[in-house]
Formats: C-alpha cells, structure tokens, sequence
C-alpha cells in the first residue's frame, strides 16, 4: 500500500512525500482509512510507530477539506492532548510539516514557560491546538481558549497522562467538549483505568492494535548486561568509549541518578546533558536540540522527559536502570529503531533488578538476551547469569560484545548478595 491509495489530498501527499517517507506504517495503514471515515479510533500503539502522522494526516486532511468552505477567523477545530511539552512541540512539528502545503494551521501550548507568547499566537485564530492538559485547562478557565468548535480530538499517550496525575484535568477537558466530534484516544498500555477513561471520550469506536513486540522483536536488537550497581558508569563508560560516534540514549529512573550519570561521564571526559522535570523548559529544550543536531553524543533523561524524543539517528539506548513497570521498558527501547530504522537497546541489570527483568521478559514474552562477560564483573552470579545466548533477531551482535580479552578488570569474588528481588517491584516508580 502506497500513502496515494489512502486517498489523501495532494498537497498533504506532496508533503509526505517531502518527509521522505514511501509506504505508511501499520498502524497509518490502518488507522487513516478508519479515520478518513470519521469514525471514533483507539489505538492501541507506542510512540515510533508513526502514530502521529496516523492521527495528524487525516485532521489535517478534513481540515483541508472543509476549509474550502469556510471564510472568517479560524476557530479551533482539532484538539491534540498529550503529556509533555516535548512530545506537544513534536507533535506541532509533525503536524506543520504535514499540512505545509496547506492553508491549515496549528499551534502548540504546554506549561512551564509564560503563558503570553502562546495567548499572542492564539490570538488570530488557529485551526489546531497541541497542547499539554494543565495550560489548557488554565487558558480554557482564563476564556482564552474554548473548545465549542472542536471537532476532532485526540487524547495521545492516555496511559502516560494517567501515569502524571492528569486524570481530573482530562476528565474536564472532556466534559467541555462538543457532543458532535471525532474521537481518537492512543495508549501504549491498556490497564482497567485506561478503559473506563476510553469509554468516556469515544463513541462507536473501531480498534487499531499494535502490538509492542513488533515494534521490540522486529526492529530493535535487544540486550542485557548484569553488572553490579557501583560498576554501572564504569560500564557505560565503557560502551560510549567503544561507539565514539554513536548517538546514545540514556535512561535512568530518577532525577537525582540522571545528574550522577552526567557527572560520571564528565569525569570520563564524556560530553552529555540530563533532561528531567527539574530541569527548566529551556533547558530541556536546548539538550535536546543539541542531541537532535548531532552535536552532543549522548543524552541522559527520565522516562516522563524522554517521551517526545524523536531523533531520527539514535542508535543506542541504554537502559542504566531497569524499569519497574515493564511497559515503560518497550517504550524505552522504542525510542531506538523507529519508523522502519533498526536499533539497538542495552540494560543493564543488577542483583536487585531482577525481578524487573523477569517481568519484562514476561510481558515481551522473549528473553533479552544475554551479551556476555564485560570487563567489569565482580560477582559469581553475574558469571553465571552472562552466559551469551543467540540474539533475538539474525543480525550480528558482535559490536555490542566486549572483546574476548577485556575482562581484564574481572573480580571474581563471591560475595554473597542480599536477594530483595521482589522488595520492589510494586512501589511507585519515583518519577519528575
Ligand atoms: P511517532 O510514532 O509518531 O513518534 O513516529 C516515529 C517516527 O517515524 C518519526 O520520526 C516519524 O517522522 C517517522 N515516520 C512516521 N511515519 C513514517 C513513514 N510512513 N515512513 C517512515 N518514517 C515515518
């Protein structure tokens, strides 16, 4: 299938085209006709799938349409919700990119910075609005923003938004909302809360599914390395130092350890940058530009701050801390081998960790596979347990092993560990 077989309007085709992208994604194959229909969408589906150019093309293609027609100022007509201000200003350069050849137009609000900038752009009248749920809430309370015209609506990354705290502001957006409209709800995971929050906003609804472990076993070359706790940044040293022009994603699970990251490196004279919710908008903003750019190699981030990233050259994610829920381990490694790129996904994993890996093993029913000794192994478990294994997919792993000589560093001392595998497993995961 061809993006011109989905009957889209030739100036959006053109600007696919522009984008360089050939044949749509799964989920744009099967969400865009269902779309184009009008009909209520839930998709199921992570980011790196291409699901904002599935949601996008199509509003802005009945955008196109209808615009023909109508004469005035503009009023907003299509509302994109979704959790971060990353992932909002991604979204407003997609959907720019997309409707460049139209007269649609769209805008981007989310909070952290002064409101007036965005109240400025509002002003002339918009055709689509992104937005992050507090600032919409606080400009639809202030009456700068009304949502009678909304037409289309899509909640993006429900899960996530439930995950931050942003269910009463959903809720509220959503009673505010015409009766008449188009609803598009996408989450990742699809936990019993997420469906009731489902329930309230579609209608008669058709379902798009795309299965996380297509987006893990097909395109990303997945990894483990077992390594104990205080050996982690020697490790990650390490494998930078072996890839000195790769762009590497790192994931640490708190904002505190994200800063001790970037501190090891730059005793290592490695260059990164840390993005969490500590950090100051700008801030953010700019390591990420940075990284996009190719200017810095490496970037550190929290789950919640790495959402919006999309960089098309990313070639390596590392997760320094497992993950306690196993969700957020898939789109970890989605962050690497989007679209149709293949990537690759290492993590390390320590005594306490795994239980986390056993969880996720479950839930992407594979097994990460093993990638062998490395130079800093100090612990007879971690001997035992690095016993390479046939990767997941046919192609070669041998730049993701150590070389046959590098465990020189090795510390074979049996020190008996404290087993609190499962201590953790259901606390809250500590988030910016
Ligand atoms: P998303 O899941 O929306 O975050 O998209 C992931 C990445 O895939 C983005 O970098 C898009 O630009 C890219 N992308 C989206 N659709 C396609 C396509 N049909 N062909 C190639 N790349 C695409």
């Amino acid at each position: 299938m061809t993006f011109k077989d989905l009957g889209l309007a030739l100036p959006i085709l053109k600007a696919i085209e522009e984008q360089g992208y050939t044949t749509p994604t799964p989920i744009q194959e099967q969400a865009i006709p269902i779309l184009l229909t009008k009909k209520d969408l839930l998709g199921v589906a992570q980011t790196g799938t291409g699901k904002t150019a599935a949601f996008s093309i199509p509003i802005i293609h009945h955008l196109h349409t209808n615009q023909e027609h109508s004469k005035g100022k503009k009023r907003i007509k299509a509302l994109i919700v979704t959790p971060t201000r990353e992932l909002a200003i991604q979204i407003g350069e997609n959907f720019t990119a997309y409707s460049k050849h139209t007269k649609v137009t769209n805008t981007v609000i989310f909070g952290g910075v002064k409101q007036q900038r965005q109240v400025n752009a509002l002003r002339p009248g918009v055709d689509a609005l992104i937005a992050t749920p507090g600032r919409l809430l606080d400009l639809m309370n202030q009456n700068i923003i009304s949502l009678r015209d909304i037409e289309y609506v899509v909640l993006d990354e429900a899960d996530q938004m439930l995950d931050m705290g942003f269910i009463h502001d959903i809720k509220k957006i959503i009673a505010k909302l015409p009766a008449k409209r188009q609803s598009l709800f996408f989450s990742a995971t699809m936990p019993k809360d997420i469906v009731e929050l489902s329930k309230r906003i579609l209608g008669n609804f058709e379902r798009v599914t795309i299965k996380p472990k297509q987006a893990t076993a097909e395109r990303v070359e997945q990894g483990i390395y077992f390594v104990s706790k205080a050996n982690k940044p020697k490790l990650l040293v390490h494998l930078i130092n072996e890839r000195p022009e790769a762009s590497v994603l790192v994931f640490s699970r708190t904002k505190h350890g994200a800063n001790k990251i970037v501190k090891k490196l730059a005793q290592a004279d490695i260059n990164s940058a840390a993005i969490h919710g500590n950090k100051s908008q700008t801030a953010r903003q700019k390591a990420l530009g940075v990284f996009k750019e190719g200017k810095l190699n490496v970037l550190v981030a929290t789950d919640i701050a790495a959402r919006g990233i999309d960089v098309d050259d990313l070639s390596l994610v590392i997760n320094f801390d497992l993950p306690n829920i196993p969700e957020t381990y898939v789109h970890r490694i989605g962050r690497t081998g989007r679209a149709s790129a293949s990537g690759i996904a290492i993590s390390f994993c320590m005594a306490e960790e795994r239980a986390y890996l056993k969880d996720i093993e479950k839930l992407i029913k594979q097994q990460v596979p093993r990638l062998g000794e490395h130079p800093y192994m100090e612990d007879a478990q971690e001997n035992a347990e690095a016993k390479p294994q046939k990767p997941s997919n046919n192609k070669s792993r041998n730049n993701n092993r150590p070389s046959a000589n590098s465990n020189r560093n090795r510390n074979s001392s049996n020190r008996r560990r404290k087993n609190n595998r499962n201590s953790n497993r259901n606390k809250p995961e500590k988030r910016d």
